[in-house]
C-alpha cells in the first residue's frame, strides 16, 4: 500500500522520467512527486533532433513531453538545471548540486546516456559536435546551414542511427557530408551486412561520401577550427566540423557510486533491475537507456537505448513503485527516418543469433519487410516504408511459432495467417 504523505523522487527530466510521473498521477498516487533534472528545459523527446527540429521543419515547442503548466497543474514538483550528486540509500536522500538534500520513499534512477566521446588529438576542437541535447541541436542547425551556405564539408565518425540521420539532414541544408565508419557497412551491427548495404545505398545516391574500415585517428585543427581529419589508414579528409556519432554511454554514476548492482560493459552495461524494474535495492527503481532489465519473453538480461522503451519503461517503473505487479515485456521498437525511407524495428536479432533473414515486398524500391529467423523463428522484423505493420510483426515474435519462410517473404499472404 502507498500512503498519500509518502514521496516519490524521480532522478533525470528526461522522458523516461516525465512518463513516470504522468502515470503515477494517472494511478492515482496522492503523495509528492519530485522529479529532478540537470537540464534547464522541461522533459523533452530526443528523435526530432536528429530529424525535424536538426532540418527546421518541426518547432521547438513541437518536442518537449508536456508544456510546462502542465507540471504544476499536475503537483509535480520540478527542480530543472539540478544535478543530483548522491544518492544516501540509508537515509533515504538525495543530495542536489546547490546542496540541499531531499528525502524519498521510492526513488526512481532515468538518467539516460550521454554521447561516448573520440578519444583522440583535436577532440576539444570547437568544431567537433555531439547530439544529445537540444543545446547540441540548436548548435549543429546552425553549423549545417552554413556549411550548406559556404560549401563546407561535414565528417561525422560513426555510421549508426544518428550518424545516419545527421548526414541526410546535412545533406537538406547542402552541405558536403563523408561518415567514417570502421565497419563495412552503416549500422552493421543492428542489421547485418545485407540490410546495412541498403542505408549505404540510400545516401551515397543521396551523395554522403562513405570510408568503412576506418577510424578517425586525429582532428587538424588551426586556431580552434577544423580543417581535416585523418584516419588510421593513413588517409586525410577535408573537415570544416566534425560530429562524434560514436555511441552513448549509459550515466550510471550516480548508480555506481550508490552500491547498486551494475551489469559490465561487455554485457551491454546499465542499472540491474529485475522485471519489475527493480534495483537491488527494492525502494529504488531505474527505466529508460539506463536500465539493464531482465526480458520476461526473451530470456535474457536487455538495455534498450530507444524512445520507446523510455516511452513504456517509465509508465512501468512507475506502476512497480506503487506497488502493482509489473512484468516489462514489451517488444524492442525503434523508427528511423532518412530522406524518404522511413523504417520501424521490432524485436532483437544480434549479430549471431539468427540464421536467414527473408525479405517480403520490393527491396529495390525500398517498400518491404525484412525478417531475422532463427530456426524459422521470427527474432526481429523491420518495416522499410511499409505501414501499419508493427501489430503483427511484434505478436508474430511473441509467438515464437514456425513460419514457412516462403510463405513469409510472399506479400499475398496476410501476416496475421503465418501463425
Ligand atoms: C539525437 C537523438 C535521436 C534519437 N532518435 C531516436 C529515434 O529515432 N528512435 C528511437 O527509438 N530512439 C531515438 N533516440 C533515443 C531516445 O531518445 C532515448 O532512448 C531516450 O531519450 C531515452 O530516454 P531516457 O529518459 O532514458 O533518457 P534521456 O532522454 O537521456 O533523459 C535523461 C535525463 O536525465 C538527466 N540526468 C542525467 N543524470 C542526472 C543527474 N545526476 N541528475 C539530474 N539529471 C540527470 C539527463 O541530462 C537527461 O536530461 C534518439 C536519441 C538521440 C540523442
Amino acid at each position: 500500500m502507498v500512503d498519500a504523505d509518502q514521496t516519490f523522487v524521480i532522478v533525470g527530466g528526461g522522458l523516461a522520467g516525465a512518463k513516470a510521473a504522468e502515470t503515477l498521477r494517472a494511478e492515482g498516487f496522492n503523495g509528492r512527486v519530485i522529479l529532478i533534472g540537470d537540464e534547464r528545459d522541461h522533459p523533452y523527446e530526443r528523435p526530432p533532433l536528429s530529424k525535424g527540429y536538426l532540418t527546421g521543419k518541426e518547432e521547438r515547442d513541437t518536442v518537449f513531453v508536456h508544456e510546462p503548466a502542465w507540471y504544476a497543474r499536475n503537483d509535480i514538483e520540478l527542480h530543472l538545471g539540478q544535478p543530483v550528486t548522491a544518492v544516501d540509500r540509508e537515509a533515504r536522500t538525495v543530495r542536489l548540486g546547490d546542496g540541499t538534500t531531499i528525502r524519498y520513499d521510492r526513488l526512481l534512477l532515468a538518467t539516460g546516456s550521454e554521447p561516448r566521446r573520440l578519444d583522440i588529438p583535436g577532440t576539444d576542437l570547437a568544431g567537433v559536435h555531439h547530439l544529445r541535447r537540444l543545446a547540441h541541436a540548436d548548435r549543429l542547425r546552425h553549423v549545417l546551414a552554413s556549411l550548406g551556405r559556404d560549401n563546407g564539408h561535414l565528417v561525422i565518425a560513426g555510421g549508426g542511427w544518428i550518424g545516419l540521420e545527421v548526414a541526410a539532414a546535412a545533406r537538406g541544408y547542402g552541405a558536403e557530408v563523408t561518415v567514417v565508419e570502421s565497419e563495412p557497412t552503416p549500422l552493421h551491427h543492428v542489421l547485418g551486412p545485407e540490410l546495412g548495404q541498403l542505408f549505404a545505398d540510400l545516401h551515397a545516391e543521396h551523395g554522403v561520401r562513405f570510408h568503412f574500415g576506418a577510424r578517425l585517428t586525429e582532428i587538424i585543427g588551426q586556431d580552434g577550427m577544423v580543417l581535416a581529419v585523418r584516419t588510421d589508414d593513413g588517409e586525410e579528409h577535408p573537415a570544416h566540423a566534425v560530429l562524434a556519432a560514436v555511441g552513448a554511454a549509459p550515466r550510471t554514476a550516480l548508480a555506481e557510486a550508490a552500491g547498486l548492482n551494475l551489469v559490465d560493459r561487455a554485457h551491454g552495461g546499465g542499472v540491474a533491475v529485475d522485471e519489475s524494474l527493480r534495483t537491488s535495492d527494492p525502494e529504488i527503481f531505474a527505466a529508460g537507456d539506463i536500465a539493464a532489465a531482465h526480458h520476461p519473453l526473451l530470456h535474457t538480461r536487455l538495455r534498450v537505448e530507444h524512445w520507446a522503451n523510455a516511452l513504456n519503461g517509465g509508465p512501468a517503473a512507475a506502476r512497480a513503485m506503487l506497488g502493482r505487479s509489473v512484468s516489462y515485456d514489451r517488444v524492442p521498437y525503434f523508427f528511423s527516418d532518412q530522406y524518404d525511407l522511413g523504417m520501424e524495428y521490432s524485436g532483437w536479432a544480434p549479430p549471431g543469433s539468427y540464421d536467414q533473414v527473408v525479405a517480403r515486398g520490393d527491396v529495390g524500391k525500398r517498400a518491404f519487410i525484412a525478417f531475422w529467423l532463427k530456426d524459422r523463428r521470427i527474432l526481429a522484423g523491420m518495416n522499410v516504408n511499409v505501414w501499419d505493420v508493427t501489430e503483427p510483426i511484434q505478436r508474430l515474435i511473441r509467438s515464437g511459432a514456425q513460419v514457412d519462410p516462403e510463405a513469409l517473404a510472399d506479400p499475398s499472404v496476410p501476416l496475421e495467417n503465418l501463425i
